[in-house]
């Protein structure tokens, strides 16, 4: 007889039980009291409360975070000034990654070592932003003796930050760390799956110096305190990342306002393997690709597609190492994919594990692993023969699941890469050099990966096409999003003032 997780499951020192939001500087429940319950994803039993936001909670929020930006410091310092206090952030973060990816794990069901390089990552971003808000520079633009133009480049106001469970800490990272380095103020609306690490923004950017005001919480759920964030009249900017038709929704009720609005929305990624690629090096990347992260990854190459001639021994070798791909307790290092996030999502990716079975050929996985009766534990699973039509192949999984279909020509693999509604990610298995390229200037799809993968320079911009999304993050396209560029035009020689009406005056 196994040993219940719920006896077994080890718990982090120092776990709250209860957390607030933070709100002008200071952490507080809801208006009206309320609070939800948040799941360990090994157990499924409570394990924390978080005070519910609601309207209210957000109108608190948002006045705290309009009245730092229109009176407090913060929009006015030197950006060099806020790099420093961005560099302390990245600095703090670093040493607590491991407390930081801990606490990550335990709450989201993040294998503990993927968590620790997600903490790791947020150090970089806002690093990054530290440095880049330092090297920005709008050209002037002259006509030498006549005529000077330049821009100004303005923070907008408070910006509306909603984000996923899926490495909540590192995706919180990217907006707030350009949100912040460009002078914006911030209310922060985490998923409810996940709250516990935006929790520990507040103490962090404390330490840092940021001024009180400037950074804001709300937790709550998301038709609830995301709608009333998205609907304030006092929040010009929102930068969402979630599910497409939430960004729909989301779209819809921004409109009224005209606010901006960034969108990092689901995806349907492919890997397409053709006939010359290094078969080991695929076999690899697309295994790490799609189970990493658990599968909860938004560029998880979850269709692959391969060329006839070695479809066979890829499906083989593939459904082999799937096989072999360790399923364990988040809090073990050896543990390659953890649990699911949370009941409700787990119950989603078994109907399709079992959906897939009626649609494809099962190669491996497909169901529980026998050493975990309980929580939320998948094995890798892998279909064979799935035609584009099944909806393993069209529907976003977000799961450990993967869909493989065979190819002949070229043609027909971009026909398959595009036959989907989303256009986030794609990879390109390939020694051919040119057919890589010409299948990255053809494919529907954001960001590109030949022959590797997943690796991005924090300069290059992140976004999809179609139903993946709207606008980039990443680099200075961030800093785009959240600044005015307000564009000044002076005349500095001879006046070419315009003479209407002068004609006529005599
Ligand atoms: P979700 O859309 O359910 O929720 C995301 C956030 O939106 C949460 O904070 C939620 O509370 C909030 N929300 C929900 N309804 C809302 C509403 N009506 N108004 C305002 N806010 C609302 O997404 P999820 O399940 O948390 O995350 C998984 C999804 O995120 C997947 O589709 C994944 O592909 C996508 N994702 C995309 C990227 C990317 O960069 N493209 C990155 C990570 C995750």
């Amino acid at each position: 007889m196994t040993t219940p997780l719920t006896t077994t499951r080890r718990t982090p020192a120092d776990l709250p039980e209860h957390i607030q939001h933070y709100i002008g500087g200071s952490f507080v429940d809801s208006v009206d009291g309320d609070t939800f319950d948040v799941l360990d994803p090994v157990t499924n039993q409570t394990y924390l409360r978080a005070a519910a936001g609601k309207k209210a909670d957000i109108d608190l929020a948002v006045a705290a975070a309009r009245k730092a930006f229109t009176e407090g410091p913060w929009p006015r310092m030197l950006p060099r000034e806020r790099s420093r206090v961005l560099h302390r952030i990245a600095d703090i973060v670093e040493s607590r990654d491991e407390r930081l990816a801990e606490l990550e794990s335990f709450d989201s069901g993040l294998p503990i070592t993927q968590a620790l390089g997600q903490a790791r990552r947020a150090a970089e971003n806002f690093r990054f932003f530290a440095d880049l808000i330092v090297a920005q520079t709008d050209d002037a633009f002259k006509v030498p003796g006549r005529q000077l133009n330049y821009v100004n480049r303005k923070p907008i106001g408070v910006a509306g930050l909603i984000t996923p469970w899926n490495t909540p800490f590192m995706l919180e990272s990217w907006k707030l760390g350009p949100a912040l380095a460009t002078g914006n103020t911030v209310v922060l609306k985490p998923a409810e799956f996940t709250p516990l690490s935006a929790s520990l923004w507040a103490g962090i950017f404390e330490e840092a110096g940021l001024p009180e005001g400037v950074f804001n919480l709300v937790n709550g759920l998301g038709e609830d305190a995301g709608d009333a964030l998205v609907k304030h009249p006092d929040v010009p900017l929102i930068s969402f990342t979630g599910e497409s038709s939430t960004g729909q929704l989301i779209f819809a009720n921004a409109a009224p306002f005209l606010k901006g609005l960034s969108m990092e929305l689901g995806g349907k990624s492919p890997a397409i393997v053709f006939a010359d690629a290094d078969l080991d090096a695929a076999i690899d990347a697309t295994i790490f690709g799609v189970f990493s992260l658990n599968g909860e990854r938004c560029t998880a190459g979850s269709r692959i597609l391969v060329q006839r001639d070695v479809y066979d021994a890829f499906v083989e070798r593939y459904a082999a190492q799937a096989d072999r791909v360790k399923v364990g307790l988040p809090d073990d290092p050896a543990t390659e994919v953890g649990a699911l996030v949370h009941p409700e999502h787990y119950a989603k990716v078994m109907s399709y594990v079992e959906l897939g079975k009626t649609e494809g050929r099962l190669v491996a996985g497909g169901g529980r692993p026998e050493e975990f009766p309980e929580g939320n534990f998948v094995r890798p699973t892998v279909f064979a023969d799935v035609s584009p039509e099944a909806r393993i192949f069209q529907e976003e999984i977000f799961g450990p699941v993967v869909a493989i279909t065979p190819f002949d020509t070229d043609e027909e693999a971009l026909a398959l890469a595009n036959n989907t509604k989303y256009g986030l990610a794609a990879y390109v298995w390939t020694n051919d050099l040119k057919r890589a390229h010409l299948f990255a200037q053809n494919v529907e799809a954001g960001m590109v990966w030949l022959n590797s993968n997943n690796v991005r320079d924090l300069r290059t911009p992140f976004g999809g096409v179609k139903a993946s999304g709207l606008g980039h993050e990443g680099g200075y396209r961030s800093i785009d999003f959240y600044t005015d560029q307000q564009a000044v035009h002076i005349t500095l020689g001879p006046a070419h003032n315009p003479t209407f009406g002068k004609a006529q005056a005599h």
